[in-house]
């Protein structure tokens, strides 16, 4: 089984998908640590976010390993687990960098293939459903409006003890949106055949019930 969810940044995919993993005995892939992962390297070498030249010179410096430990995932940078040192806004700022770079896009492609071979995922992402897996069963577009995104944002950054003012993580996120969008290679757009959900005024609980529904309605009752 294979569930594409894309969407802009704080759009509750993370935690729906997650969710979602947990009621069907799935795994849950985050995608974005991934590209969060290559920020953090290029970051701590100091290489600047629009050195691509720069950036794909760390490539060969860098070996990438996703492993599931008690159900969560964990992404390892040569050999070491960063935890949440990948959070922070400037690596989410260096990680939207990154991924518009194709050779980075290439780098993480095989990584993310494999884990879905090898497994039944919810995959969370930007292309997952128009590039990553082209094929998956169900494909959801999650989305909501700027400013409900930026309020669950901030508020998930505080439960994490990162300290964000709203103004910026709302002003961080359109630009990062904006390029993620806008970019040449596998821009963050709904697949055609994706099913587009806008959760502005719904709960988690009811996010996690209408991704349900659409996977009940592609796939058959899997619960
Ligand atoms: O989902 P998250 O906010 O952790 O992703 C961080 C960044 O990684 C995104 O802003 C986007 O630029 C990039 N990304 C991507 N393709 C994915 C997942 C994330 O380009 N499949």
């Amino acid at each position: 089984m294979q569930i594409a969810i894309d969407g802009p940044s704080g759009a509750g995919k993370s935690s729906v998908a997650k969710a979602v993993a947990a009621k069907l005995g799935i795994v849950y892939v985050d995608t974005g640590a991934l590209y969060r992962t290559v920020g953090y390297y290029v970051r701590e070498r100091g290489v600047k976010k629009e050195d691509t030249a720069g950036i794909v010179a760390c490539l060969p410096h860098i070996a990438i390993e996703v492993r599931y430990e008690n159900g969560a995932q964990h992404v390892y940078l040569n050999g070491e687990d960063l935890g949440d040192r990948i959070r922070q806004p400037e690596i989410s700022m260096y990680a939207s960098a990154v991924s518009a770079v194709p050779a980075v896009r290439a780098f993480l492609l095989d990584t993310q293939r494999d884990i879905a071979k090898k497994n039944h995922v919810i995959m969370d992402g930007r292309d997952i459903g128009t590039v990553i897996l082209p094929n998956a069963d169900v494909k959801i577009f999650l989305t909501a409006s700027c400013e409900a995104r930026a309020l669950r944002r901030t508020r998930e950054l505080a439960e994490k003890g990162i300290k964000a003012d709203y103004a910026d993580v709302l002003r961080e996120m359109n630009e990062r949106d904006h390029n993620d969008s806008h970019r040449a290679v596998a821009p963050a757009v709904a697949a055609p055949d994706a099913a587009v959900l806008d959760n502005s005024d719904l709960t988690p609980e009811q996010t996690v019930e209408a991704v349900l529904g659409l996977i009940r309605r592609k796939v058959g009752n899997v619960l």
